[in-house]
């Protein structure tokens, strides 16, 4: 069995306890207007392709199908031609292209994990797998979290609830714990907000706390997007009543790390949004209100 990835994170303190080694999937079925990981949508390796860092010099277009030079200079790269060869990742002197993503086995994937257990036996720690959206690779995921225990090795699933009910609960059996994204409780504006409605992820979320899983709330609070007073009393009253279900819930300040990124893998750049951070003490301080112990993400 295989799995599309584009990352293998080593010594991460932030995707759940201790130091962890986190495995970041290619796919998700999501279209969030923030995404910081737009190399994680596309379910397949992709390049990308970082404009500015590009010359025109034209050695790539030699070599390369997918490219083409305006009367102006400026270098055009049409991904639909592109054949994933990866010699513009090799050639190009100003390292303007990388090939994100990648599919390996899973011992290959454990393999890498294991490096690191004698880090995980000191700090509680272990491994995380993210995404993208690790449902969209429910099988090959629910396969490794189980050699990972095998190996004594405990799992934190990251997501967005949004995939099929069986993922979650065989990964429920095997001691995942999950730190489940909120990205917002009323139902249209989610669905303009993530290009989905909350309906799938609110039962996944209800159906594993009614089997007592391990669950901790991440809560996205974007500036403009799912922050209205509006939207804080819904979403308080929403983790009010769960939680008796929920270890303690942290709020993810939007951050801008993700625009780059998102020009380098052919996306549009969303509307400017401010960053959230000098928000972070109001929002704690009206979510607080749900009984819930609730973090800011860095602090
Ligand atoms: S080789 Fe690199 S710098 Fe030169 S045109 Fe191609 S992408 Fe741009
Ligand atoms: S991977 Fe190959 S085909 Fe695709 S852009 Fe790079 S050189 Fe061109």
């Amino acid at each position: 069995m295989e799995l599309t990835y584009f990352n293998i994170q080593k010594f991460c303190i932030h995707d759940g306890p201790g130091i962890r080694t986190a495995v970041f999937l290619k796919g998700c079925p999501l279209d969030c207007l923030w995404c910081h990981n737009p190399e994680s949508k596309s379910c397949v390796p992709e390049i990308m392709f970082y404009k500015h860092k590009c010359s025109s010099c034209g050695r790539c277009l030699e070599f390369c199908p997918a490219r083409t030079i305006t009367d102006k200079g400026e270098l055009i790269y049409d991904r639909s031609k592109c054949e994933l060869c990866g010699k513009c990742t090799e050639k190009c002197y100003n390292t303007a292209n990388s090939l994100c993503g990648k599919t390996d086995d899973l011992d290959f994937i454990l393999k890498e994990v294991k490096k690191d257990v004698p880090f995980y036996k000191t700090s509680g720690g272990g491994m995380t797998v993210s995404g993208g959206e690790p449902a969209m690779q429910s099988k090959a995921v629910i396969e490794l979290v189980r050699m990972a225990k095998e190996e004594g090795i405990e799992s934190v699933i990251e997501t967005s609830g949004f995939g099929e009910r069986e993922f979650f609960m065989s990964l429920h059996e095997l001691g995942a714990t999950f730190f489940f994204d909120i990205k917002g409780i009323d139902r249209e504006k989610h669905k303009i907000n993530t290009g989905v409605y909350t309906d799938v992820i609110h039962k996944n979320l209800d159906a594993l706390i009614a089997v007592g899983a391990k669950i901790v709330l991440r809560l996205p609070m974007i500036p403009g997007k799912n922050d209205s007073e509006e939207d804080l009393v819904l979403l308080r009253d929403f983790i009010a009543e769960r939680k008796d279900g929920i270890m303690y819930a942290e709020i993810m300040p939007y951050h801008e790390l993700g625009r780059d990124k998102n020009t380098a893998v052919g996306r549009d750049v969303y509307d400017p949004i401010p960053a959230g951070k000098e928000f972070a003490p109001k929002w704690r301080e009206l979510l607080s209100e749900s009984g819930v112990e609730i973090r800011v993400s860095g602090e």
